[in-house]
């Protein structure tokens, strides 16, 4: 079973936020009650060959508390040392096999090694949303070595089912609310969903790169100025398509990119030369609370400020309150992407929405239309 237990860990290699190991454990759970062996493997980290700090030996004791069993761990993800504990489990124990980044084959997609971790199982689950979107050994590649006996897990099969709530015949209005920093990271999203959604409601600091874009002044406000062009192309893009586009209105602006900075409101257009937009301002908060209201279907991607400066932070938590509010009156609300996640967690709504994506970017390019080789390998 792929997991994706790439979590991280503090200083003394201590487990800080297990949010996606939790995530897992019904699929293992639910494996364990069938009768099955498990054996897990992810990756952690961007190791450069083996090394100790992104061994996943670190995470077994949490593992072993959250499952309430012992875990086997194999030091390596192939070869002897991975079969001779994989070979010899019995129903219900549970091993999980080394950081599979240790090899380089596995990011490269290697067939032969797909083939080695195939040895390890009869049958592949997949339950990693988080790199569904890559095409290596043990997220897609290694489905080939078992045509007939493979599915996804719980986890990747709640993911598809919640983005497609959104992305195939959602109750409408849907809205989309993208917002966080980088503009270019966010564009393609931007270009597919345009058409598709209702409203597009667009915060962060990528707003003042479509308020420059409609010749506003954003002072020093973070601009990518060389997506200031595509930026024009998706809000002509929207008036064809009837979307509307939600820009905020006003902004709080800091005279530095600090928390103890001096801040003042502005209109988001007039911003002067030495102050830049660290969040929407009161206006927007009231207007985006009010379409968020409105809307049946609701994606969220991205902060509407700095929220890790508390000055900054009331538009972002102002649009997760609202996303509770109107995931109370029946709205369909789907959060995802890691700082969003970060966010909604920081407001303590996390339990308030109607599903939390546990993948950024495999989310992102789900949302530009795109092919996952992860969810494709299994569908295949
Ligand atoms: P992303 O990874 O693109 O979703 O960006 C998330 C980051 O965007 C968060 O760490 C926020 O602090 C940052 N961010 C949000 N709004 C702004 C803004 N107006 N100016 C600069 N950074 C921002």
């Amino acid at each position: 079973m792929r997991v994706d237990f790439n979590v991280p860990l503090d200083n003394s290699r201590n487990v800080q936020d297990d949010t996606r190991i939790r995530r897992a454990i019904p699929t293992i759970k639910a494996l364990l009650k069938g009768g099955a062996s498990v054996v897990l493997m992810s990756h952690l980290g961007r190791p450069k060959g083996i090394s100790e700090e992104f061994s996943l030996k670190h995470i077994v004791a949490h593992l072993e508390g959250l499952l309430g069993s012992p875990i086997q761990f194999a030091s390596d993800c192939v070869g002897d040392n991975a079969l001779d504990v994989t070979q010899n489990l019995k129903p219900g124990e549970i091993a999980l096999l080394e950081n599979l980044r240790f090899h380089e084959e596995e990011k490269s997609g290697d067939e032969f090694f797909a083939g080695q971790l195939a040895e390890n199982g009869d049958l592949y689950i997949n339950d990693a949303f988080g790199t569904a979107h890559r095409n290596h050994a043990s997220t897609a590649v290694i489905a080939r070595f078992f045509p007939e006996d493979k599915a996804f897990g719980k986890l990747l099969d709640g993911e598809i089912s919640a983005l497609s709530k959104v992305m195939t015949a959602p109750a409408r209005p849907l809205l989309a609310i993208i917002g966080g920093a980088k503009v270019s990271s966010k564009l393609t999203v931007l270009e597919n969903m345009v058409e598709k959604v209702d409203k597009l409601m667009i915060g962060g600091g990528m707003a003042y790169t479509f308020i420059l874009a409609k010749g506003g002044k954003v002072g020093d406000s973070l601009v990518e100025k060389e997506m200031v062009e595509r930026a024009k192309a998706v809000l002509e893009q929207a008036a064809i398509s009837s979307t509307e586009i939600l820009l905020p209105e006003d902004s709080v602006c800091a005279d530095q990119f600090s928390g103890d900075a001096n801040f003042v409101i502005c209109n988001s257009d007039e911003i002067k030369e030495g102050w830049m937009g660290l969040d929407i301002g009161p206006k927007a908060c009231e207007k985006f609370a009010a379409a968020v209201k409105e809307s049946k279907t609701i994606l969220w991607n991205g902060p509407m400020g700095v929220f890790e400066f508390e000055a900054c932070s009331n538009g972002t938590f102002t649009v997760a309150s609202a996303l509770k509010d109107a995931t109370k009156m029946g709205a369909y609300t789907l959060v995802g992407g890691g700082d969003s996640v970060a966010a909604i967690n920081a407001c303590g709504l996390a339990d308030d929405v109607s599903y939390v994506s546990t993948g950024g970017g495999a989310m992102l390019e789900y949302l530009e239309g795109k092919t996952l080789p992860g969810i494709e390998a299994i569908l295949d």
